[in-house]
């Protein structure tokens, strides 16, 4: 039997080793908060933001920023229908309306035409979710925010190390969202992060963050108002601090692997790969490849050729308005099809290239692949 290939797993080295192992043994007392200060400190310093807040998950620092927005009941927040349910998860408990619109074809990403057509006086935001490394038309979504007054918001969770016109994703609206669960190009086992630049909302965040309690207020176990138990733990931060040092190195690997697969199977026409272009660099946090509809191709089949090789094989993002708790708009033509015809190809640290030359072969001996 062949050794498994799984899609993804962190790479853990002795630096992280040793950071955590210090956190374990001093980081309490005075400095319980050491590692988490650090890793803030540094992660605002790396996306060249001003304000950075450490979180157990992206999808709490999403809550605690949409929750600062003030957006709740009767509220509207645009989001693309093809996403993982984490980012739409918080909108929904906060009893505002997701609306689902369409992706673009290549950059697999919310369409922005559509996004202004969606808008009403009800909408309160716009989640652009950065899907497996490729960037949103930010400069579009930028225009129709200042136009109608709302908010853009950034989910980088699949984006760490992506670059849009010499800036890196997550830096360039009102707030944006990072995750560090262990499938992610780095990693703290869970976490997340919140950034922004703007003070005002970096203060809510903050407050709501520790229960509510205003940097400010002198009363111990005061309460301001009702805020959110999200905080990362000193020895996650640790970790975070150690991945961080060797972000270059991990988004590095990630494009190396991603070439790799690319240098083959961009001879096929009928496959098509995460989205780049001259104005943007891609972290590949996932290299995924889409296959035309002519080629007859499909997920389901690919799946199997996966397992038949040991290789966990995983799908796209299905259309979240396909899901039981969301009815309304299944018009979304592209979220509707490309999940069918897709599939993310295995993409972690320490892949040899004869686990790709494995990964690669399936292709190899598919009958009629164009
Ligand atoms: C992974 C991911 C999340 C969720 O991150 P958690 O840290 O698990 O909450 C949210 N949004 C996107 C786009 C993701 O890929």
């Amino acid at each position: 039997m062949l050794s498994k290939i799984p899609y993804t797993k962190p790479s853990i080295t002795a630096l992280e080793e040793k950071f955590v192992g210090d956190a374990v043994r001093t980081g309490w007392g005075n400095n319980c908060y050491s590692y988490i200060n650090k890793f803030e400190n540094d992660f605002a310093d790396y996306m060249g933001v001003k304000y950075a807040v450490a979180t157990s998950s992206c999808t709490g620092a999403l809550h605690l920023g949409l929750s600062a927005l003030g957006i709740g009941p009767g509220d509207n927040v645009i989001i693309a229908d093809t996403n993982w349910i984490a980012s739409v998860a918080p909108i929904v408990h906060l009893g505002a309306k997701p609306i689902f619109v369409d992706i673009e074809s290549d950059s697999w990403c919310i369409d922005a035409e559509l996004v202004e057509k969606n808008i009403t006086n009800r909408t309160k935001a716009i989640i652009a979710v950065h899907l497996y490394g490729n960037s949103c038309e930010m400069n579009k979504l930028q225009e129709i925010g200042k136009k109608y007054s709302i908010p853009i918001i950034e989910d980088a969770a699949e984006a760490i190390g992506s670059i849009y016109q010499n800036q890196k994703l997550g830096s360039l609206g009102l707030f944006g969202t990072f995750s560090f669960h262990g499938t992610k190009t780095m990693t703290t086992g869970e976490g997340g992060m919140f950034v922004t630049n703007d003070q005002n909302i970096f203060n809510k965040v903050k407050t709501l963050s520790n229960h509510g309690r205003d940097k400010n207020q002198t009363k111990q176990f005061w309460s301001d108002c009702i805020g959110f138990k999200y905080k990362m733990s000193n020895l996650q931060a640790a970790i975070g601090c150690a991945q961080l040092m060797r972000i270059e190195e991990l988004v590095k690997q990630k494009r190396k692997i991603f070439n790799y697969y690319y240098d083959f199977l961009s001879r096929f026409k009928s496959i098509t790969f995460n989205y780049e272009d001259h104005e943007k660099i891609n972290g590949y946090w996932m290299p995924t490849i889409v296959f035309d509809l002519d080629s007859g191709i499909k997920t389901n089949f690919l799946i199997e050729q996966f397992s038949k090789q040991n290789i966990d094989a995983r799908v796209f993002f299905w259309p979240l308005s396909k899901m039981p708790m969301f009815t309304e708009n299944q018009q979304n033509v592209n979220s509707y099809s490309i999940y069918k015809r897709a599939i993310n190809l295995p993409s972690y640290h320490d892949m040899t290239h004869l686990e790709q030359d494995r990964v690669l072969s399936i292709f190899k001996n598919i009958k009629n692949l164009r």
